[in-house]
């Protein structure tokens, strides 16, 4: 079968059926065929076009996602592409000219696809071009992003012109320099050669430049600063910088952003002036102060930066207002205000906290000189007389001030202690500067602190026993341990109970205190059992407060049957003030029934109280322990030799506390004291580290 069909330039040729062609013998379309029937099999979307163009085969992928859905197998394919390019078509078929063509098609579902479909001509072995094979590739989703950059290239230019941002473009290899048309106002003053602080009004640059040394490379910046403008006009821009990088990543390009955010900065500026300013001299109220305040705290836990709280109150300052009238009270804090400006350097926060009552805040000290100056030209400022109304007066004003220099110190006192200062200011008979020290908050003052700080410490479960052995030096083994208190500061490390003294004063937390040890003490005496470690008894300390509940005794009984842990292996030591003190009979009793039930009794600290032996016959006490004072101080030679002699006679043994050296320790012998406490053998230790003690001393 053949057919005639009309060619490019409009001659008539004979095509024949490819069928007929191998019938015929012809050897460029049987190997047309051969392409076709690979083509056929081919997973996308492939045709072949036989020298006259038409074609021949089309695979699946090419039938299904209709590339060309108006073009037939055996039809003229000058329809694959638009008649613009047939010339195209005709190149490649007859003088082996490959070309693509990127077309869009639309499925009978309506699914729009755009195509890239390349052409290329096949030739055989004599270089002879007999087919043209096209293959079709889906560049839909490429395509879009093509228009949507396009699209997006035109809103990006609306939304520079909509919003007057000004775009600087700076090629970082041929120094090119391109400014974007818009807002012409912001360009004049955003040209900068080298160093873009140069548009920075000075009083900004230094803030600019931290934020741009914060920076990591690459990372937009954006900043916000006064313009560096000769006419004197304020504005203020938003600006946004980056360095743009190349493949390789060398910077190729610094593109900045500027926004002239002048009105909104007014806007915010008036609000804050509202929510931040005092009305009547204009300076930050209390609630900036207190933000100042913490920025400054903050930066001091950062940095270690030294700062200053001043609290400043005027004298006599309500008689000034009885006598000379409100008018005049107003005039002076105005004036103060002024002074107070003037006095402090710019970047000092100066405060009216409320009524006659100023602060000042200075960071960046380096010494307590650097805060003592400025309160000097204060107070030389206050000397001069005020006039109002045709009537002059005086003023004077106390002074509190406080250092922050110590890194361990908390700020959180100093608003505290300046007005402790204040207050010392005050009473010292004012128009004084005082600068705050430890030694002027009171005793109360401390407790409370102390109290607190050991409640929380409690809840965040800081406090843990220490264990220091206790040697029997007849048998040289170790006797026991006595379980000691210790706190572990977050901050400051191990703390011993001289730094938390006065909570064993305080009932409730003495009682906390005491339930922690004696726990403590019976769980890791039970795991010790457990581990077949041999500590022989470990002595806990009871406190007064422990004694006054009335039910001591069976509270250690309860807790010893309930961590399983038999009562000989408990002591408990008490002072003698414990004994002597508020309902002895109490303590009496509880002592007894505990010594009954097997728990051994210790008098603690012997030798410092008032009591004497005779009066502590109708305790039962198994053991005295001489106090380390005596210990330590050889002139007290004779009344250790007292004290080890009485015990034994009245039954009781004796242990010698604060023993350091060897010295100490010969006297002790010679006395016939028999068991030993103190550092020579053993400081208090972590439970952890018993277990290797008594390997060690048994070695
Ligand atoms: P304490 O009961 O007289 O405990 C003996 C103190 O002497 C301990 O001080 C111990 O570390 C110290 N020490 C031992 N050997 C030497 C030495 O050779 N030289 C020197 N200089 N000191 C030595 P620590 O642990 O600081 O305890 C002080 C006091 O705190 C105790 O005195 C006790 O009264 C009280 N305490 C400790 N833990 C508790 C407790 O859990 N409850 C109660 N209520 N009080 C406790
Ligand atoms: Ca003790
Ligand atoms: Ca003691």
């Amino acid at each position: 079968m053949s057919e005639t069909r009309r060619t490019e330039d409009g001659a008539l040729a004979t095509v024949v059926s490819i069928k007929d062609q191998i019938r015929a013998g012809d050897a460029a379309r049987a190997r047309a065929l051969a392409y076709g029937a690979f083509v056929r099999d081919a997973p996308l979307p492939a045709a072949l076009l036989d020298g006259d163009l038409v074609l021949v085969a089309a695979s699946p992928a090419w039938i299904a996602q209709g590339v060309a859905p108006d073009v037939a197998v055996g039809g003229d394919c000058g329809g694959l592409v638009g008649a613009d390019d047939r010339g195209a078509l005709l190149a490649c078929v007859q003088e082996g000219v490959d070309f693509s063509r990127v077309l869009p098609s639309s499925t009978g579902d309506g699914a729009h696809k755009v195509w890239r479909i390349e052409f290329n001509a096949c030739r055989d072995a004599e270089g002879q071009i007999y087919a043209v094979m096209v293959t079709a590739r889906d560049v839909t989703g490429y395509a879009e992003n093509v228009l949507r950059a396009e699209r997006d290239e035109q809103r990006l230019r609306m939304a520079l012109e909509l919003d007057d941002l000004l775009v600087r473009e700076f090629d970082l290899r041929t120094g090119e320099l391109y400014f974007s048309d818009t807002a012409p106002e912001l360009r004049k003053w955003c040209v900068f050669k080298d160093d873009p602080l140069e548009v920075v009004h000075p009083d900004d640059r230094q803030q600019c430049a931290e934020v741009v040394a914060l920076r990591k490379n690459g990372e937009a910046r954006v900043l916000e600063f006064r313009l560096n403008r000769d006419d004197g006009v304020e504005t203020w821009v938003r600006s946004v910088g980056k360095v743009f990088v190349d493949q390789d990543g060398q910077p190729e390009k610094l593109v900045n952003l500027f926004k002239d955010i002048t009105d909104r900065r007014r806007q915010t500026e008036a609000i804050e002036t509202l929510a931040f300013k005092d009305p009547l001299t204009g300076l930050p109220n209390r609630a900036l102060f207190q933000h100042r305040f913490n920025e400054a705290a903050a930066a001091s836990e950062a940095l270690g930066e030294m700062f200053g709280l001043i609290m400043i109150d005027v004298d006599h300052f309500k008689d000034i207002n009885d006598t000379l009238g409100h008018d005049a009270g107003d005039a002076l804090l105005k004036r103060l205000a002024g002074m107070l400006q003037r006095a402090f350097r710019s970047g000092d926060t100066v405060a009216r906290l409320g009524g006659d009552e100023f602060a000042v805040i200075l960071r960046g000290l380096h010494s307590e000189a650097d805060m003592m100056r400025p309160i000097q030209t204060l107070q030389a400022l206050l000397r001069r007389p005020i006039e109002h109304a045709g009537r002059s007066f005086t003023a004077s004003a106390s002074i509190g001030a406080v250092l922050h220099g110590d890194p361990d110190a908390d700020p959180e006192h100093m608003i505290k202690n300046a007005d402790i200062a204040l207050y010392r200011a005050k009473a010292a008979g004012r128009n004084r500067s005082i600068v705050f020290e430890p030694s002027m908050r009171s005793e109360v003052e401390r407790r409370i602190e102390l109290l607190r700080d050991v409640r929380a410490a409690l809840a965040q479960k800081e406090f843990t026993l220490f264990y220091q052995p206790v040697i029997d030096i007849r048998e040289n083994r170790v006797a026991g341990f006595e379980a000691l208190m210790r706190w572990e500061h977050p901050e400051q490390g191990i703390l011993t109970p001289a730094r938390f003294m006065l909570a064993f004063e305080d009932q409730e937390l003495s009682l906390s205190l005491g339930d922690l040890a004696l726990e403590e003490a019976l769980g890791q005496m039970r795991a010790w059992l457990d581990q077949g470690v041999e500590f022989g008894r470990v002595a806990v300390n009871i406190s007064a407060a422990q004694f006054r509940s009335g039910h001591l005794a069976e509270e250690i009984q309860e807790r010893l049957a309930r961590w399983n842990v038999p009562s000989q292996r408990l002591t408990i030591e008490v002072t003698e003030n414990v004994y002597m003190g508020w309902g002895s009979d109490v303590v009496s009793e509880t002592v007894r029934r505990l010594h009954a039930s097997g728990v051994m009794i210790a008098l603690d600290d012997f030798g410092t109280g008032y009591a004497s032996l005779a009066n502590l016959r109708q305790f039962p006490i198994d053991r005295l322990k001489i106090d380390k004072s005596f210990v330590q101080n050889a002139e007290d030679e004779a009344i250790v030799k007292a004290v080890i002699t009485l015990g034994a006679s009245m039954g009781m043994k004796v242990v010698a506390e604060g023993v350091e050296d060897a010295a100490q320790l010969a006297i002790l012998k010679r006395y016939g004291c028999d068991q030993i406490q103190g550092y020579h053998f053993g400081r208090p230790m972590p439970a952890e580290e018993v277990a290797g003690f008594l390997k060690g001393f048994g070695a």
